[in-house]
């Protein structure tokens, strides 16, 4: 009994510590809402995408230095209006919740490297994901990502790719395999 009541003291978490993560949550869903509401802004009044250029520059490419990638602008609003298409519609997989930590790598509680992949961590110049959604910020000559490690890329699906089987067979991913579940 004193052991049950020890482990269940164990894990609950200190007042601090309990109100550091609803500030982190709050923080985390303060950067998704402020995203969002200017890409929503920008996407609606047209002039806001270069009013807010600089901004989304930092979001999607790490840098304030927007005019490093104006020849990418004509396919960035393309891919703009098409997102806020299919986020609206709920196409997105999984549709990320507002408070959700920004992630570098999958869940590995949820997936595992397949044995088969030959590359490690890798993923080589595979690109398969990114190809399938025509995503404007894969290299076309190389496959790479320019927005890796990036706030859109941490705060929404990329980073944390993939959590579902259904994922892993929407973007054929030949890297990532569904951890077997223990019984
Ligand atoms: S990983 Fe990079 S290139 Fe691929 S979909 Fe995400 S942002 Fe686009
Ligand atoms: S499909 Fe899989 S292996 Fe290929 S780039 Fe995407 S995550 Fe990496």
């Amino acid at each position: 009994m004193e052991t049950h009541i020890r482990e269940g003291i164990k894990f609950v978490p200190s007042y601090p510590a309990a109100v550091a993560m609803q500030l982190k949550r709050l923080q985390w869903a303060g950067a998704r809402f402020l995203f969002i509401s200017s890409l929503t802004i920008g996407i609606t009044t047209v002039v806001g995408l270069y009013l807010f250029s600089p901004l989304f520059s930092y979001w999607f490419l790490g840098t304030f230095r927007f005019w490093k990638f104006a020849r990418m602008a004509p396919r960035f609003i393309v891919y703009a209006y098409a997102g806020a298409y299919h986020f609206l519609k709920k196409d997105f997989s999984p549709s990320i919740p507002f408070t959700a930590p920004p992630m570098r790598s999958p869940d590995l509680s949820l997936v595992q490297i397949n044995p088969e992949w030959r590359y490690g961590e890798s993923c080589t110049d595979c690109g398969m994901c990114c190809r399938k959604i025509k995503c404007p910020l894969q290299e076309e000559e190389t496959a790479r990502c320019m927005a890796y490690d990036s706030f859109f890329w941490r705060y929404f699906n990329c980073g944390r790719y993939p959590s579902s089987q259904a994922e892993i067979d929407r973007y054929e991913c030949p890297k990532w395999l569904i951890r077997p579940r223990s019984k």
